[in-house]
């Protein structure tokens, strides 16, 4: 470590303002999550005031049990000895809670400053804390700040920076006597090489019987034993197991400090509370969130919007027909570069992958920008507001009632914006199975890129933007899908166990500050552009190559000179080839062409990538962008309106994009595992798909041996759904008390 560097760690509870504080210490934007545990890895960066110090985010945790891997990466960091100085961030509106973990990284031994964070708020309650009296108690300087208001904060890095010169803190809370006692004589125990500043912390962890701890220490065979009987002594005398003993001494001593330095306003209720009475209520939670997410999708995809206006202004001015501006009249970007072609004298190879490839992919994709836009904007308020929070909880009750966990919605919310970090999420959830079950269902709900599948969906169903109803459909298909398999996978052996308890805090409802609020729709729309010059641009000239060439009448070549100029040279290319030797597995689905083949597997790439190859397949030999031609154009490779539903349905829920796909991989660690959820999202996209497409030919009196199919798959699944939790499903309690029983026999 270079002498003149100072590092400083963040620690702090869920959603007590970790990110926001690093964020605005170090200018960056990293990902504000409304619920615990989105990082679970530690964020490095430097101050931005001052390069030499380096700040590290660590994931909210509530304690430094080993319980979490939350918890895990938080104390090993902490007790690394890399940390100069730890900033132990409070939200002051809740202190009592807060202050649980906060006495234990006062343990830790090493220079602490207590941030109370949300000053505003406190102002606002009324409540009075004695930040002298409360530095006195836990022997640490306090320093009240808001991170969302920017107040405080040089105060706050400029006592940082002071605590971290001062070595040997000093430990001012103290335990019931008789523990304390207790305490020393382990402290005693432990070998010499454990340093003066953190025998406390290892004696308080070796009472505990902290595995990790114990391991680390290692203390001799003898120590270790007199250990264990020290601890089964005060267990035995305080008729209570070592961690209880220890988790009340801290409540007792948070009560001590409760009492001496905060006054509480007369309790009334505040703002937040009355509109959770009503957005948390029992019976309008569901629905409102319904609808809320109904609107945030309509308004995105409709026709009066603004984000149709300026995907259309993009679509039909960009890239259409030209615009005027100030009486000047521009050309339109295909028209710009065509004309630059033309007086370079390009060769009509290099003209058609120009404007028929990458021009009408990267365009297309480029066009819902305004869209991508207008849906972050809200999804990104409705986060930073504090509401995404409370759908968590509201959907814990609806997911509770069929066995799974209200912590597998949380990865659920933030796949909304992009299914990596989603999956990313899921690594919170402790239980194993859960984890997996989750990581499986979390991409069924539509992230950004699939946008505009579903306007190009919507399009080609309804035309034009006049249904923005149609929309919302499709994320609803999502959850709905989501819920169906947890409710049919918990009744497998694969995933059966009972669901975990979620538990979160819920922030305050508060306007989101602009500049996270921007942040935040930045990041996405960001990617969401980087992809269409790098994926997507990529993408559409290997497409491009693909249809452009082939083999007619013996020769391979530019179909459109070696067939002369053929209308139809594209049925004779190396992607109709690919899509028609693929095809036949869609065709009960009702749609098997090797166009909608091909666009498909493009949807694997990524999302977005389908309507970019959608434009360059069907607009040969004509520039037309995303637009009423190509929605007709698309509508016209499929024979019902039913099939055109089922390829929507196949494509937002199969198997996610590579980088998706890449992030499984990583989180399952396991090629088995990963193989089981792609084939699992694949095969349940195929049914669902099936479903619709058949059910939608039946309701027409088409009847055909795909029909028994459709209707025997209904039926099983509608047995998988209803049928009661198999005996087994949760019967692993009982497995434990056996195990038990056996032991002791
Ligand atoms: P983390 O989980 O500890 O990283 O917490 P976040 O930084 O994600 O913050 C949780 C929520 O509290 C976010 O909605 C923030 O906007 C909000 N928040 C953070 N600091 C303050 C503050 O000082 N005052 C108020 N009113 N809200 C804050
Ligand atoms: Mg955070």
């Amino acid at each position: 470590m270079a002498a003149s560097q100072l590092h400083v760690a963040l620690a702090g509870n869920p959603n007590c303002g970790k990110t926001t504080l690093f964020n605005l210490l170090t200018g960056q934007n990293g990902y504000v999550g409304n619920w615990p545990g989105v990082t679970v890895e530690k964020k490095e960066a430097r101050l931005s005031s001052d390069a030499s110090v380096i700040v590290t985010d660590l994931p909210g945790i509530y304690s430094l049990s080993p319980y979490s891997p939350e918890e895990v990466v938080s104390r090993d960091y902490l007790m690394s000895g890399e940390p100069d100085v730890v900033i132990q961030l409070l939200d002051a509106t809740n202190l009592e809670r807060n202050l649980y973990l906060a006495l234990q990284v006062v343990e830790c031994g090493l220079p602490v400053v207590v941030a109370l964070n949300m000053a505003d708020l406190v102002e606002k309650n009324g409540d009075k804390i004695d930040t002298d009296a409360l530095s006195k108690r836990l022997g640490a300087p306090v320093v009240m700040i808001s991170a969302l208001k920017n107040t405080g904060i040089d105060e706050l890095i400029a006592t940082a920076k002071q605590a971290a010169g001062a070595k040997n803190a000093v430990l001012e809370h103290k335990f019931d006597s008789a523990i304390e006692d207790v305490l020393d004589k382990i402290e005693a125990l432990l070998p010499a090489s454990v340093p003066a500043a953190k025998r406390r912390y290892y004696a308080v962890k070796l009472f505990e019987r902290d595995e990790a701890a114990t391991k680390y220490v290692n203390p001799t065979k003898e120590a270790a034993a007199t250990i264990d009987q020290i601890i089964a002594q005060c267990e035995a005398d305080c008729d209570d197991d070592a961690e209880s003993i220890i988790a009340g001494e801290r409540y007792a001593v948070i009560a001590h400090i409760m009492d001496a330095c905060v006054k509480k306003a007369p309790a009334k209720m505040s703002v937040s509370e009355k509109i959770d009475r009503v957005v948390t209520n029992r019976i309008l939670g569901l629905p409102i969130f319904v609808l809320i997410m109904w609107a945030v999708y309509s308004i995105a995809t409709s026709a009066d919007a603004f984000g149709t206006a300026g995907t259309d202004w993009v679509n039909d001015c960009l890239f259409g027909d030209g615009f005027e501006l100030f009486g000047m009249a521009f050309p339109s970007i295909p028209g710009a570069i065509e004309g630059m072609l033309a007086a370079a004298g390009a060769s009509e190879l290099v003209t058609s992958l120009v404007l028929d490839g990458i021009v009408a992919g990267v365009g297309a994709v480029l066009g819902f920008i305004p869209q991508m836009f207008v849906l972050f904007v809200l999804l990104s308020f409705l986060e930073d507001c504090g509401y995404l929070a409370r759908v968590a909880f509201v959907m814990d009750r609806v997911f509770r009632r069929f066995g799974l966990s209200g912590k597998s919605f949380i990865p659920m919310l933030v796949a909304t914006g992009c299914g990596v970090p989603g999956v990313l999420a899921t690594k919170t959830i402790e239980n194993e199975k859960d984890r997996r079950m989750t990581v499986i269902t979390t991409t069924f709900i539509p992230c950004g890129a699939k946008l505009p599948v579903i306007a190009l969906l919507m399009g080609a169903l309804v035309g034009d933007g006049e249904a923005g109803w149609i929309s919302p459909l499709f994320y609803f298909l999502g959850v709905a899908a989501v819920i169906v398999s947890g409710v049919m996978l918990k009744k497998t052996k694969l995933f059966a166990g009972r669901p975990t308890p979620f538990v979160m805090e819920l922030p305050a409802y508060h306007f989101p500050s602009l500049r996270s609020w921007w942040l935040h729709i930045w990041e996405r729309v960001s990617a969401y552009i980087k992809k269409a010059f790098t994926i997507i641009f990529a993408s559409t000239v290997v497409v491009w190559f693909l249809m452009n060439f082939g083999v007619y009448e013996g020769a391979f070549g530019f179909l459109p000179e070696i067939t002369g100029g053929l209308e139809e040279f594209t049925s004779y290319s190396i992607l109709a080839m690919i899509g028609t030797a693929v095809g036949w597995i869609f065709i009960p689905l009702g749609f098997s062409s090797w166009e909608t083949t091909a666009m498909s597997i493009s949807g694997l790439v990524a999302k977005e990538n389908l309507v970019g190859i959608a434009s360059t397949i069907l607009a040969v030999g004509d520039d037309t962008g995303l637009s009423p031609e190509l929605w007709q154009a698309f509508g016209g490779l499929f024979p019902t309106a039913g099939a055109i539903a089922a390829f929507g349905a196949f494509n937002l829920l199969c198997a996610p994009c590579f980088a998706a796909m890449g992030t499984i991989r990583a989180q399952m660690n396991s090629a088995k595992w990963t193989a089981i959820a792609i084939g699992y999202e694949c095969g349940f996209a195929w049914i669902v798909g099936l479903l619709i497409n058949q059910f939608y030919l039946l309701a027409q009196g088409v009847f055909s041996l795909w029909t028994i199919v459709a209707i025997a798959v209904a039926a099983l699944l509608l047995f998988q759904i209803f049928r009661p939790m198999p005996r087994w499903a949760w019967d692993d309690d009982r497995a434990e008390v056996k195990a038990a029983a056996g032991a002791t026999a």
